[in-house]
């Protein structure tokens, strides 16, 4: 035999048992940004690798060391894209809706990152995000807020996320902080693991997000940010507390929450569990204000956030009585003799005119009475339509009901569109 040819490491088939969750997963997301006004933007997969250089930052993990990056057949350097903001920008700036615009905006679909494969993380893995441009909030910056309380109200786990918020100042503000920390730390220098050695000059911000207990130690006392931050984002962020609190949105501040990226100021924010181990961020994001200017556009304020949908489904299945597993069809027909198996497509076809909204699956292949209701009973459906040489004759289907105590009838071809008030 052949040897079987397999799926890349850490990128996904999605089966049939799993894709209704997925679509359970997607049709809220769908819900939810409809519920806010928010306009889908669809854009390539593949982009020019400069966009994320000049954007994520060339000393972040995604661009170091995650980016599926090749060379095309012209010898251009592109790169999958490896997250959606960049490329929301990109587009946005492209077709002038950055340039003195407000815009709200959302997306979905797979990103890549060369990354080491276990639970919640993956190489090519899909993310929702939502972008709002030309707000300088902090309103806005609630409204992402609510957008994700909202989805986790939709799929029962709002007990099970913690919402966690920060501020990073100005660039400016920032870079001032930076001098403070990096004398800290210096100080502890032998004391910090290569990986925070290695940051402390590339991108020293980073060293406070260490996930080494070590470096956590040391961490702890060190200065913070949010004590650093000029007069304007400190106000924008205790608005935004304010604005929280009022709407009863519980939330921490963690002073050493700083994003992996480059590209956010001020509001930062991530949404964790503890059910999912060390892979706890199901939602990340914050403003970042200077990313359209730094693209080539018009200088516009901007926010946004990006949920991992791995992580999403592995929470929704971790829960008990979530009535999202399969999606079994309505109506199973069958049909007995040749003449009637020559006419099962019409007749399916049919039913499919008549009730729109049902899932009708048709017995492919023959077989006799008893193969044909095993499969209609494997099928999940809750009516088996019969049709004989009978039937034919007198333009009747019977009906018999599979998961109701329903007595078998018969309906006239003409009536079929009342099936649909019987499943
Ligand atoms: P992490 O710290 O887990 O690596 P990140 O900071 O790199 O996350 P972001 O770039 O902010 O993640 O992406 C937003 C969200 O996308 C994350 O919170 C997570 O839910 C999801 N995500 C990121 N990388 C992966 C991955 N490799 N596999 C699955 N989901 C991912
Ligand atoms: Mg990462």
């Amino acid at each position: 035999m052949a040897k079987n040819i397999q799926a890349i490491r850490g990128m996904n088939d999605c089966l049939p048992s799993q894709t209704g969750v997925w679509q359970f997963v997607e049709a809220n997301i769908r819900q939810v940004v409809a519920n806010y006004g928010y306009q889908e933007i669809r854009t390539p997969i593949v982009e020019s690798t400069d966009l994320f250089k000049r954007s994520i930052g060339e000393v972040t993990d995604i661009v170091e060391k995650e980016m599926y990056t090749f060379e095309d057949r012209n010898g251009d350097s592109l790169t999958l894209r490896p997250e959606g903001t960049a490329c929301c920008v990109r587009a946005g700036n492209e077709h002038g809706l950055l340039y003195n615009q407000q815009q709200r905006l959302w997306y979905m679909g797979p990103m890549f990152r060369h990354e080491r494969p276990q639970k919640g993380r993956y190489r090519q893995f899909h993310q929702f995000g939502a972008e709002a441009y030309g707000f300088v909030g902090p309103d806005i910056d609630v409204e992402m807020i609510l957008i994700g309380a909202r989805l986790w109200k939709a799929f029962g786990i709002s007990d099970k996320v913690e919402l966690q918020i920060n501020s990073l100042g100005s660039a400016e503000a920032r870079a001032a902080y930076k001098e403070v920390l990096v004398a800290f730390l210096q100080q502890h220098h032998d004391s910090l693991d290569e990986d925070s050695q290695r940051r402390l000059i590339s991108n020293p911000l980073r060293v406070l997000d260490s996930k080494n207990p070590a470096v956590q130690e040391i961490v702890k006392d060190a200065p913070k940010l949010i004590d650093h931050l000029d007069e304007e984002s400190k106000q924008h962020f205790s608005l935004l507390c304010e604005r929280l609190d009022d709407l009863g949105i519980q939330y921490t501040v963690n002073t050493r929450l700083v994003r992996g990226l480059d590209y956010y100021n001020r509001t930062v924010f991530e949404w964790v569990t503890d059910l999912l181990g060390a892979q706890g961020t199901i939602c990340a994001g914050g403003r970042y204000d200077g990313l359209v200017e730094q693209l080539g556009g018009k200088a516009s304020p901007a926010v946004g956030f990006a949920m991992g949908l791995e992580r999403l489904v592995l929470l929704v299945e971790s829960l008990e009585n979530q009535n999202v597993a399969i999606n079994p069809v309505d109506v199973y027909l069958m049909t007995i003799g040749e003449q009637a198996e020559a006419k099962a497509s019409s007749l399916s076809e049919q039913i499919r005119n008549a009730a729109p909204t049902l899932k009708v699956q048709q017995h492919c292949g023959g077989g006799n009475f008893k193969k044909q209701m095993k499969k209609a009973l494997g099928s999940g459906a809750s009516l088996a339509i019969i049709v004989g040489d009978e039937e034919l004759a007198n333009n009747t289907m019977t009906l018999k009901f599979l998961t109701q105590d329903k007595a078998q009838s018969s309906l006239d071809i003409s009536a079929l569109a009342s099936l649909t008030s019987m499943i």
